[in-house]
């Protein structure tokens, strides 16, 4: 058997279109157009890279950039100010810091002074402990992505055993709350999880956050069951760099019944979902009703 392949990119290109046809109707009807603040600390090549494409996303589809590329040396008090100034304008409906933030910087004082009504990125507190309390909240994008592309597959999650492997705070932790919010039952596994190929042989869904190349075996999944890759991980094969997924794709792709790939699965979904968030902060600013995106 083989799988049928969830087509991420596809899936990203539909869902940006009709973002961008939501973004028009608010400019046209409200004179809303949704602003985004990206702030950049340091000079990391990766984060960079990561800003410039949200930032050409945000353009395509009628949004407004703001970017903000601060000095590796910025102190915390600095960054605290400018997300104040942040939180207090109203052209910028959505605030992104990107992380990793240098050592000097505790992460945790960052997200918790953003406005939780501009937390794109769904990682302050109120926003985890509101998603943590089935309540609406800002979502972090991954797992709006995972939970997008897996609604391809299954109309109702209520009852199915699904599996989420990593519990950060990024990915595994607020997708598994996702789940369990649809009503599936959901098992956490981690790094000090035993039986880990047992636990994954009975997951009717796997989602997999770990971060370790090609790891899940086709051996360790259910037949039939659907399997969202998250990991993106750059492994080197005879001297040629190129990015896999924490599953062993070939292997998967025989037994499951439907796999993101990687690239090409979660990934451009993800980047799409900050896009939503967005308009679904400038809806929320404006006392508007939610986006259908
Ligand atoms: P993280 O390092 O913060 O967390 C990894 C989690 O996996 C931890 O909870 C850890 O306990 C668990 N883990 C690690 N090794 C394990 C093992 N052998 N068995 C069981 N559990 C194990 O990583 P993260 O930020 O959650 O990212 C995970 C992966 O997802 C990375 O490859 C990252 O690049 C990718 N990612 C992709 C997207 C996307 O848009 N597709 C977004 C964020 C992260």
């Amino acid at each position: 058997m083989s799988a049928r392949i969830i087509d991420g990119k596809a899936l990203a290109t539909e869902l940006r279109d009709a973002v961008a046809a939501e973004t028009r109707q608010l400019v046209a009807a409200h004179g809303l157009q949704p602003g985004l603040a990206v702030v950049l600390v340091g000079d990391n090549a990766a984060s960079k890279s990561y800003v410039a494409s949200k930032s050409r996303a945000l353009v395509e589809v009628g949004m407004r950039p703001f970017d903000f590329t601060l000095p590796a040396a910025t102190s915390e008090a600095e960054l605290l100010a400018l997300i104040k100034k942040l939180n207090c304008d109203p052209a910028v409906n959505g605030i992104l810091v990107q992380l990793p933030l240098p050592p000097q910087i505790d992460t945790s004082h960052i997200l918790a002074s953003i406005d939780p009504h501009k937390d794109v990125d769904g990682f302050h507190p109120l926003n985890a402990g509101r998603l943590m309390s089935g309540l609406p909240a800002l979502v972090p994008c991954t797992p709006i992505a995972c939970l997008k592309l897996i609604r391809t597959v299954h109309d109702s999650l209520a009852g199915i055993e699904a599996l989420m492997i990593g519990r950060s705070h990024i990915v595994g932790s607020p997708l598994s709350h996702v789940l369990l919010n649809e009503n599936a039952t959901v098992t956490v596994a981690h790094t000090f999880t035993r039986h880990l190929p047992e636990l994954c042989r009975r997951a009717e869904l796997l989602c997999v956050a770990i971060g370790c190349a090609e790891f899940i075996r086709g051996d360790w999944i259910k037949p039939g069951a659907t399997v969202i890759d998250i990991g993106i991980d750059r492994v080197t094969v005879d001297g040629k760099s190129r990015i896999v997924g924490d599953v062993k794709f070939s292997e998967a792709v025989e037994v499951a019944g439907a796999i993101t790939p990687v690239p090409g699965g979660v990934g451009p979904m993800t980047i799409v979902c900050l896009l939503v968030n967005t308009l679904r902060a400038a809806c929320m600013q404006a006392g508007l009703p939610p986006p259908a995106a």
